[in-house]
């Protein structure tokens, strides 16, 4: 079996290279025409010397994953679906705005921490992706936008780890996949511009601020510890005092000097004037209590599992209005690719269900694609 090199950040190339008893200048070449250039072709890589590329074509490939759907909204959002086998797939979703190009990623198959608003939650875990599993997702759509667009220069400035999966439990395969995105001979992305999001696995939350400190997003969704064990039940384990002092040591390392809190607005359930006023409360705390931070209140897609319902516009913007009135910078995050169903916790939710997945996943191959409005 051969090693696929998108498993690797450039220092664990550059010890596969040392084992073939190349110098680490190779490994950086190497490193340079997988990710600037979207080369999966040794033959293409034409400074490598030819006994490089024979030894690699040996025992290495470059693969991405295989694209089963890919559908381009008219709002120019673009959700691809990725086959990881075993009747398992997971999604990125590239989302375009005037400033920024962003890409949502996913960091597992499914996911265990069953938050009750997110259709992946529903779908439960199947299983980690790879690290080549996250930067593929990357790498396909880098390279496939620099085609469409017709150009060399980079077009994703923006990575959020935000698709399916809760990152900080696939940690040791999410670290190298981080490096590589912001590796000047890699993707380049200053650490402001990739964004790890977490449902408070407050261990991990130490460990990235050391290891791979880039932008932190809590997804907190509930301003007191009897909701939050409800609708995220991994606060039964780390809660909200726990979660909002590992915010603060986070902040010590971070290249943000805020963390932006995602509130999904569930009408009638988190979306009240009370809740406000709590979270207000909860974020203006003494000491360790008080956190620099943003909210980002998101508008929740309905799926008949959840059986909740998004907030009315009307409630969103009273929510964000006292949050704002407090002194909190406070956004209400646009919906993008609704005619694809690439909103926020509508990731995957075709191949949620795992009964006779293969068949519908077969299916799914025969839709065609969407022509770009
Ligand atoms: S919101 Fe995130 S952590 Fe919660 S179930 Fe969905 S993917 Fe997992």
């Amino acid at each position: 079996m051969t090693t696929n090199l998108l498993d690797f950040d450039l220092n664990g190339l550059t010890a596969f290279c040392e084992g073939l008893g190349e110098k680490r200048f190779r490994a950086t070449q190497l490193f340079r025409w997988i990710h600037q250039r979207g080369a999966s072709d040794f033959d293409q890589m034409s400074d490598l010397a030819k006994s490089l590329r024979e030894k690699l074509r040996g025992c290495a490939h470059v693969t991405a994953l295989p694209v089963v759907t890919e559908h381009i909204s008219a709002d120019g959002t673009i959700k691809w679906l990725f086959d990881v086998g075993d009747g398992n797939a997971v999604e990125s979703v590239f989302i375009p705005e005037d400033d920024r190009g962003t890409l949502c990623v996913s960091s597992q198959a499914g996911c265990a921490v069953g938050c009750r608003f997110c259709s992946t939650g529903h779908q439960g875990f199947s299983r980690n992706l790879t690290t080549g599993e996250i930067i593929a997702q990357l790498w396909y759509a880098e390279h496939f936008l620099r085609k469409r667009f017709n150009t060399d220069e980079r077009v994703i400035s923006n990575v959020v780890m935000m698709g399916m999966g809760e990152p900080l439990q696939n940690y040791s395969a999410l670290v190298p996949a981080l490096r590589t995105m912001l590796d000047d001979h890699g993707y380049g992305l200053s650490r402001r511009r990739v964004t790890v999001s977490t449902s408070g696995v407050v261990p991990f939350m130490d460990r990235l601020a050391q290891d791979c400190p880039v932008a932190l997003a809590v997804s907190l969704h509930a301003p007191n510890d009897a909701l939050r064990d409800n609708l995220v039940p991994l606060n039964r384990k780390y809660p909200l005092k726990e979660l909002l002092q590992a915010c603060n040591r986070y902040l010590e390392h971070a290249p943000r000097d805020f963390i932006t809190f995602e509130y999904c607005m569930l009408d009638g359930v988190n979306d009240q004037a009370e809740h406000a006023r709590q979270l207000i409360d909860l974020v203006r705390g003494q000491g360790a209590d008080n956190v620099s931070c943003k909210f980002n209140l998101i508008p929740f897609n309905p799926f008949p599992a959840s059986g909740l319902k998004r907030s009315s516009a009307s409630q969103v913007a009273a929510f964000s209005k006292l949050l704002s009135d407090a002194g909190i910078v406070t956004t209400v995050r646009k919906t993008r690719g609704d005619d694809i169903d690439a909103a926020c916790g509508q990731l995957a939710g075709d191949v949620r269900d795992r009964t006779r997945v293969e068949q519908r996943m077969a299916k799914l191959r025969t839709i065609e694609i969407k022509p770009a409005a």
